[in-house]
């Protein structure tokens, strides 16, 4: 990736949509999983609010924003719920597809099941409630992340992450 202008702290507007666009696949998740009974979309927000601590705890820790403003706020949560990591484990991470798949699963899951619910009944709402949230689940988060990478000052220092997703194959 070529060199570019580094942000020490992300702008709030980047930020704020990153987390409009979290936030609206986990509340089109359960919109789209609510016909399997209550218990299905209360599982999901959990599921993926675990996830979110999870990168906090393996990920965010160890980060140069640990403490800053990052390009989705989560360098600052980080510092108010866990104690900062040796940033040299950072790199040390193994990030590959495959160890990326339960985080893709928060979108992946709804579209599965919500397909499943529209061969059984089709319904207009429901359809663009799973293309909505194929559409902020994946290239959406290719857009942000692709921006979000651009900027960091992580990917500089070094991020296994970014050199996954910017392979060519
Ligand atoms: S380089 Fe990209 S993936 Fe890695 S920490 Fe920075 S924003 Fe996140």
């Amino acid at each position: 990736m070529a060199k570019s202008e580094i942000y020490e702290t992300y702008p709030v507007f980047g930020v704020l949509l990153c987390n409009i666009f979290a936030a609206g696949v986990a509340l089109l998740g359960a919109y789209i999983l609510w016909p399997y009974g209550i218990a299905v979309p209360a599982l999901y927000l959990i599921y993926v609010f675990l996830m979110e601590f999870q990168t906090l705890r393996e990920g965010c820790i160890y980060c140069y924003y640990y403490g800053k403003m990052c390009f989705c706020g989560k360098g600052l949560c980080a510092a108010r719920l866990l104690k900062k990591g040796d940033p040299k484990k950072f790199m040390e991470k193994e990030f590959t597809w495959k160890s990326i798949l339960p985080m893709f699963m928060i979108a992946l899951l709804p579209i599965v099941l919500g397909a499943i619910l529209l061969l059984i009944e089709f319904d207009w709402i429901l359809l663009a409630a799973v293309i909505a949230i194929g559409v902020l689940g994946f290239p959406a988060q290719g857009v942000i992340h692709g921006w979000a990478c651009k900027y960091c000052k992580q990917r500089e220092i070094g991020c296994p992450a970014c050199e996954l997703f910017s392979k060519k194959n």
